[in-house]
């Protein structure tokens, strides 16, 4: 099996490509996934781009690879990026746009893309819209993440993150075998700074403020589809993978549905 699509053009930007670029699959799919932090997206995201092929394209990634890089190349909107994520809250339009449009290639990349983390507000859908449009590209399907607050806390409170292979557990949910070590490296577990409780709350008010209203934006649009975040990774994804089959079958002409033809076998028996 062909390892991950490294998205080196993605992380890096500027004149960096991928040395593991995505296979070009027939269909390329181009999904958004929405959703309040904590939720899973970015386990969601992983799963949804092995499964199409696609590439995993995340803002968030861009900022932390930026942060646990050379702090030297940081350019001075970057920089400030960093301090609007410690605390939880919502990067600059402005900086964020600029960042993805830096990285357009890989929105039109033959090989489809899972975004996850962006777009976060209206004006970002809308410079999202405008790009793919320009591009002839259109979106496949939107998939929003429901969870109840509370469960969000639970969740990032207690999650662990590997700072050098990025594997993510759970102190209670998904422990690793030895308390604070990585299973896969071995290497020490941390808790992000964003997983704080002031930051979560920050970011959880963000989400309802500025995000929130994407769905309203998409859903008019008939793109979007919920899936509650219930369940076991596998099943939420089990779950995603039943919305495709049935936005396929159900919707009315294809032009209108999320997500197009059945997925290809395995995921689409
Ligand atoms: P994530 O990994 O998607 O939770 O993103 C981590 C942090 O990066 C967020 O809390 C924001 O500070 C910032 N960020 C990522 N994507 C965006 C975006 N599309 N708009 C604004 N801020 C973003």
């Amino acid at each position: 099996m062909n390892a991950s699509p490294d998205r080196i053009a993605w992380l890096e930007g500027g004149t960096a490509v991928c040395n593991n670029p995505p296979a070009k699959p027939t269909r390329p799919r181009r999904l958004v996934l929405l959703g309040p932090p904590g939720v899973g997206k970015g386990t969601q995201a992983a799963l949804l781009s092995s499964a199409l092929g696609a590439c995993h394209l995340s803002t968030g990634d861009i900022f932390r690879a930026a942060r646990d890089g050379d702090a030297r190349k940081m350019s001075p909107g970057m920089r400030m990026a960093q301090d609007y994520m410690r605390r939880g809250d919502l990067v600059p339009d402005g900086t964020v746009l600029q960042l993805v449009n830096e990285r357009c290639h890989c929105l039109t990349c033959a090989g489809g893309f899972v975004l996850d983390g962006f777009p976060r507000t209206v004006p970002q859908a809308k410079a999202l819209d405008l790009l793919l449009l320009e591009n002839g590209i259109t979106l496949d399907g939107v998939i929003v993440y429901e969870l109840p607050a509370a469960e969000i806390v639970s969740r990032l409170i207690g999650r662990r993150t590997c700072p050098a292979c990025k594997a993510i557990y759970h102190v209670t949910s998904h422990p690793p075998k030895t308390p604070g070590i990585c299973d896969r490296c071995q290497s020490r577990l941390v808790q992000r700074e964003d997983d704080h409780i002031e930051a979560i709350r920050v970011s959880l008010g963000a989400y309802e403020n500025a995000t929130t209203p994407l769905t309203g934006y998409y859903r008019t649009r008939s793109l979007l589809v919920t899936i509650p975040a219930v369940g076991t990774p596998q099943e939420i994804f089990t779950s995603t993978l039943s919305a495709f089959k049935h936005a396929a079958v159900t919707r009315p002409s294809p032009s209108k549905s999320p997500f197009g033809a059945p997925l290809p076998a395995p995921y689409g028996d």
